[in-house]
């Protein structure tokens, strides 16, 4: 796209500290149901699933952890059976032998370290073996504590199209959200930016004419 006319889209829709209350206010009520759609009733379920989540789709792992969960309760029962077995069933979320060990390493922390619970800072989370800084930022910010933006390839692309940052790499789109977004949105916002994503701003073709913020977005087609 030529750079005048990038300059100019930018003009027309003003300034981002302008515009992302506006955006987070009609996307919240175009998605109201945006959520985690990963499925979960405590908070070592979820870390679970967070865990369980990488390379694969949301509804993969809700598929494994509805038998998963019945069998393993508390962190003690991931550490009770052969490794093995927890390969077996987690196998269909793919990456099964290193997800294994992962939750086994970090089963192992939680009760040494933690009383069988679940931490709720990042700096904790990204302790246990396996946890990256993604999955604390979703485990915190589920468990009601957000202290960063999930980054992932929706908010990636959605941040760069509304002109919210011109950073590439991950780390840096979320630094350049973290001081757009106000701090009590830091939780929701990813889940606004994934679900239009999925639904309306989707990555080949934009659906533009039916978007809620598309006199608020630079690179709206309409
Ligand atoms: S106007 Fe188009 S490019 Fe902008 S957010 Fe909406 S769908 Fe995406």
């Amino acid at each position: 796209m030529p750079k005048s006319y990038v300059h100019e889209a930018r003009k027309r829709v003003g300034p981002k500290r302008a515009r992302i209350r506006p955006i987070i206010g009609r996307l919240q009520a175009a998605h109201p149901d945006a959520k985690i759609a990963l499925r979960s009733t405590n908070p070592l379920q979820l870390l679970v699933a967070v865990m369980l989540s990488a390379q694969t789709t949301d509804v993969n792992v809700n598929r494994v952890t509805t038998a998963l969960f019945e069998k393993y309760r508390r962190p003690e029962d991931y550490l009770a059976v052969p490794p093995e077995e927890l390969e077996r069933d987690i196998y269909a979320t793919g990456f099964f032998r290193q997800k294994a060990k992962s939750l086994r390493g970090t089963m192992k922390m939680l009760i040494e370290e933690y009383d069988g619970e679940v931490p709720r800072t990042i700096d904790e989370l990204v302790r246990l073996p396996g946890v990256a800084r993604k999955t604390a930022n979703v485990v915190a910010a589920e468990l009601g504590n957000p202290q960063g933006i999930v980054v992932d390839t929706h908010v990636r692309r959605l941040s760069q199209r509304l002109g919210l940052t011109k950073q590439e790499d991950p780390v840096k789109i979320e630094r350049d959200l973290m001081r757009l977004v106000p701090r009590e949105e830091w939780g929701l916002f990813p889940h606004l930016l994934i679900w239009h994503g999925r639904r309306v701003c989707l990555a080949r073709l934009p659906r533009c004419a039916e978007c809620v913020i598309n006199d608020l977005c630079p690179s709206s087609r309409v």
